[in-house]
């Protein structure tokens, strides 16, 4: 690869002076590794559980086992993880539908939301296309402190202002493609005993994408009552070919698997079509890959703010999920660092990113992703809207050292030295 010595030296010295935090993201893949193995071995998974049910997947013990898994790993009472679920979005689409009733009100307390998730909640869509919104849901949010903390007064204010009739408050963990902190599962945890401190009958929420296994715990084991996320993320460990799990209180998952399936029907069916091995093994991965990408991302901080970029988070700070932002300062810059992420993919390197209009989008955006998995975000992967401060999103990396190379291409493509 075309890498000058001088970035591969300054790879070497942005690891020797990040070994502190690369040795606290093992130290979380040991305890989430560990947490994994003692539910694999709780829950006798075993070869024969590896194959394909068909029809209507009746009596699928390996399907019903890797939910059991889910649930230990995710630190819940119950879960399902399903290939039927089609992406993140689907699958917190799942949740939300299970949980609310014509007439409740849901609040988010982050904010709003993941750009996908508001045409399904009907914030400013027109009506008829089947959204809560649709079906008399109503919404409102609490927006994040300056500080990036959880706003409990105006969160209060909300419970206060539509009491009985809130029946979900919903947090986004990570800060997605917003100028915003991403929250600790501890931080949630608190926000969600606060919820039912004032709000006995409301259920509590989490949009986890992006946020497993960055920390040791998750948030179902510190208090939330629901968490939903994609496999082609974090928790599918690279390995996951499609899928999203949603986990949580025994009650909450039932109502979710009346919504996935049928009511009555629930999690009863549903065949794996051979699926459950790629789940299973990408639940056995999370840990360590995700620990990949944290530090794909921290050296990706590290070299580009020594190079002069403004980065966020900074190298050195605590992350709750895998995403790094860098500002790249100009339209030029952008599209270099995408095209060098490209370059260094396992797939489709020969292809050279550039700016296109994408629905939904009010300006040109591009994108790097080389995946094995189509969109996979925990492979190494890169987009930025074409606007100022033209900012590349980056995240993922299923080896580090795969990872490593992607960001030096990167700094290489950025500063010129690619030739
Ligand atoms: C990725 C993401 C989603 C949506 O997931 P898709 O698989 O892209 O549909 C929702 N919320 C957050 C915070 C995400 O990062």
């Amino acid at each position: 690869m075309d890498i000058p010595e001088k970035i591969r030296t300054a790879a070497r010295e942005a690891e020797r002076a990040l070994a502190g935090e690369f040795e606290r993201i093992d130290e979380i893949s040991r305890t989430c590794t560990e947490r994994v193995m003692d539910a694999f071995r709780e829950n006798r998974v075993s070869e024969a559980m590896f194959a394909p049910s068909t029809g209507y997947g009746y009596g699928d013990y390996g399907r019903d086992a890797a939910d059991a898994v889910a649930a230990r790993v995710l630190g819940a009472e119950a879960a399902f993880c399903r290939s039927q679920l089609m992406s993140g979005t689907h699958t917190i689409t799942v949740a939300l539908f299970g949980l609310l009733r014509p007439g409740d009100v849901l609040i988010y307390a982050t904010g709003t939301p993941y750009d996908t998730l508001r045409p399904v909640i009907g914030i400013g869509e027109k009506n008829g296309t089947g959204s809560l919104r649709d079906f008399g849901v109503d919404y409102d949010e609490a927006g994040l402190r300056p500080d990036g903390t959880v706003d409990t007064d105006a969160l209060g204010g909300l419970l206060e202002k539509y009491g009985e009739r809130v029946r979900v408050v919903a947090f986004q963990r990570s800060k997605g493609y917003a100028a915003r902190r991403t929250l600790s599962a501890e931080e949630i945890g608190e926000a969600c005993r606060f919820v039912k401190s004032r709000c006995p009958r409301a259920f509590t929420f989490v949009d986890n994408c992006y946020g497993e296994f960055t920390e040791e715990r998750e948030p179902c084991s510190l208090g939330a009552d629901l968490i939903a996320g994609s496999l082609i993320k974090n928790a599918g460990g690279g390995m996951a070919d499609t899928g999203g799990y949603i986990a949580g209180a025994r009650e909450t998952v039932e109502l979710c698997g009346y919504r996935l399936t049928s009511p009555g029907v629930g999690l009863e069916v549903g065949a794996s079509l051979g699926q459950t091995r790629n789940i299973l093994k990408g639940f056995f991965y999370a840990p360590h890959t995700v620990a990949q990408a944290l530090k794909t991302a921290h050296l990706a901080a590290y070299l580009f703010e020594k190079a002069g970029y403004r980065v966020l988070p900074g190298p050195f700070e605590t992350r709750y999920d895998i995403i790094q932002a860098i500002e790249l300062g100009s339209g030029d810059a952008l599209v270099n660092f995408c095209r060098g992420i490209q370059s260094a993919s396992p797939v489709d390197a020969h292809v050279v990113p550039a700016p296109w209009a994408m629905p939904g989008y009010d300006d040109p955006v591009v994108m790097a992703a080389g995946a094995f998995v189509g969109g996979a975000s925990i492979e190494l992967s890169a987009d930025g809207p074409m606007r100022e401060p033209y900012t590349a999103f980056m995240q993922g990396g299923l080896t580090y050292e795969s990872g490593r190379l992607g960001i030096m291409a990167a700094l290489a493509f950025c500063t010129g030295e690619n030739k």
